[in-house]
């Protein structure tokens, strides 16, 4: 007896077919199709690279990925690209890829209605593309600020169905800023193979167009997708979402043994989550033990049914939670298997890259409402009080003006500024625009801020009258300048206008006044008649690499 007990232990622990089992019998595997172990490939901020390199070569091998995009952002600008290049990522998603919620626009929130906003309105523009994926995976964004209770935001993910988490625990191997090797990756996929776990990665820029660099080695990257086509059998390579619902289901879910007689095996499947459509409706694999005579097994849920072969007394299928009991029976004809392509499929089309413009808008004022100017332009706490709004441009540039007022005060300094513009300025080498200061002894100064090193740099000019005049700013070291305030432990010296995402103007002094600004716009040369305003000495408040005043010590 003691021997038999120690072989049935063995047997057990090896994971062979106990001869115990049952006919009816049933568990829940813990990949799909019984597979050893789960891969997600996905990205971060909707970026041209994901859709011009690494969604066609991933769909290309039937791998899919879960894509947190920004539905607000990307017109004319570096990197997030969703609003110009939204047809991509229908596209994408059509294939087989999800989409999952970064926010609308990568800025945080100011209030609750803003935070609202900027969850709500994403989800309402995802569930467009993919009404069929209602949980919405959901990252707030890395250096966002939300001037929120969390309670609020907490409360925002709930009503729109959004996790905040990338899915499954996982091991997540880090991207940012590295750019791996082919033989890294490989090791990746061999760890998930070994721990029988699931592994991720998260990227943003991918391939030789990356942005902001990181995996720059784009054939390390098509590497990492054909090892995971070559271990298809042993990997489920699926989108966050689909693995994030999997293991939920797997989790929660309960059998019940409701009928194993000869002739048929039933089977109850339920849950607590919501399985409704979109939301834990993900079909989960099943193995049930069946009498060792049936060779085939038709499986039937609801209206559906489908024959499955059956190898040594197990029965695989697919079935989902809350959808109907599973009522198994012997026979039926399964289908041939297809046949596998030897060849790849030829890479779908990518879009076409942005021109690059003589010129390039900044901000024309094109706004529809004082409100879009205010929620684009948003003041500062530690400075003067500023008022701005909407003018018809009745003699300036363009169609509409910005007048800015500035209270009298005693804090030397107003001004506004535009967060995440995300501007590729680089193939510009000038800056030009169109002001009417009410005097000309209070300078102006235009700052913008580089991503990434957050490195800031500031021009300061005083006006030479108070009559409309263009003005142009050359974009160099000779004209701009790190702010006195400006520490930038990580600034390398350089001017890198490839990705602008902070901009600031502000007008010193403490005195009331107004100027008007219009047609702020990026040159590529500057004009015959150009004017460059003489530079100006003027302090300007430190601020933190997302736009807020440094609180004061
Ligand atoms: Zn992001």
């Amino acid at each position: 007896m003691r021997k038999m007990i120690i072989f049935l232990a063995a047997a057990a622990s090896l994971g062979t077919h106990a001869t115990w089992a049952a006919p009816g019998d049933t568990h829940i595997c813990k990949w799909k199709d019984n597979k050893v172990a789960a891969f997600s490939v996905g990205g971060d901020d909707s970026l041209r690279s994901q859709t011009t390199f690494a969604i066609p070569l991933m769909t290309q091998r039937g791998i899919y990925g879960t894509w947190w995009v920004n539905t607000g952002r990307g017109h004319d600008e570096l990197g997030f690209d969703f609003i110009d290049d939204q047809s991509y990522w229908v596209a994408a998603v059509k294939a087989g890829h999800d989409l999952a919620s970064h926010t609308l626009h990568h800025t945080g929130a100011r209030d609750a209605a803003d935070a609202d906003w900027e969850i709500g309105e994403n989800a309402r523009r995802i569930w467009a593309i993919q009404p069929g994926t209602k949980i919405l995976l959901f990252d707030r964004g890395g250096g966002t600020v939300w001037d929120v209770s969390e309670d609020v935001i907490q409360q925002a993910l709930a009503e729109y169905h959004c996790l905040e988490s990338r899915g499954a625990r996982a091991v997540d191997h880090q991207t940012w800023l590295i750019n791996h090797t082919a033989a890294e990756f490989r090791s990746y996929v061999d760890a998930a193979i070994k721990d029988g776990g699931y592994h991720t990665l998260i990227f943003h820029g991918i391939g030789p167009n990356a942005e902001w660099g990181g995996q720059k080695d784009g054939d390390a990257f098509v590497a990492l997708l054909d090892y995971l086509y070559e271990k298809k059998d042993l990997v489920w390579s699926d989108t966050f979402t689909k693995v994030c619902k999997y293991v939920e289901e797997r989790d929660k879910s309960n059998l019940a043994a409701k009928e194993a007689s000869p002739t048929r095996i039933r089977i109850g499947l339920t849950s607590a989550l919501d399985t409704s459509e979109g939301m834990f409706d993900n079909p989960i694999t099943l193995r049930t033990e069946v009498p060792p005579e049936w060779k085939t097994c038709t499986v039937t849920q609801g209206d559906v049914s489908t024959v499955y072969p059956v190898e040594a007394g197990v029965v695989q299928y697919s079935a989902v939670p809350n959808a109907g009991d599973i009522s198994i029976v012997p026979g039926g004809a399964t289908k041939p298997l297809p046949v596998a392509a030897n060849a790849l499929a030829p890479l779908p089309a990518a879009p076409p890259g942005p021109p690059v413009l003589p010129t390039k808008v900044i901000d024309g004022f094109d706004y529809k409402s004082d409100a879009q100017l205010n929620s684009a332009w948003w003041d500062f706490s530690c400075g003067n009080k500023t008022t701005i709004s909407l003018r018809p441009a009745a003699g300036s540039e363009g169609k509409q003006n910005m007048k800015y007022i500035h209270a009298a005060g005693d804090k030397g300094f107003s001004g506004r500024l535009r967060r995440n513009t995300s501007l590729d300025l680089s193939p510009y080498g000038h800056l030009s625009m169109w002001i009417k200061p009410s005097n000309t002894k209070d300078p102006i100064t235009f700052q913008f801020m580089e991503a990434i090193q957050s490195e800031f740099w500031e021009a300061s000019f005083l006006p030479q009258t108070t009559e409309g005049q263009t003005i142009i700013l050359p974009l160099t070291k000779e004209y701009f300048h790190h702010p006195s305030w400006f520490a930038g432990a990580e600034a390398d010296g350089v001017i890198d206008l490839s990705n602008i995402k902070l901009m600031s103007i502000y007008v010193s002094g403490n005195e009331t006044g107004a100027v008007v600004f219009a047609n702020i716009r990026a040159i590529k040369a500057m004009p015959a008649s150009g004017y460059i305003p003489v530079a100006a000495t003027a302090s300007t408040p430190a601020l933190t690499e997302t736009g807020r005043c440094t609180a004061k010590k």
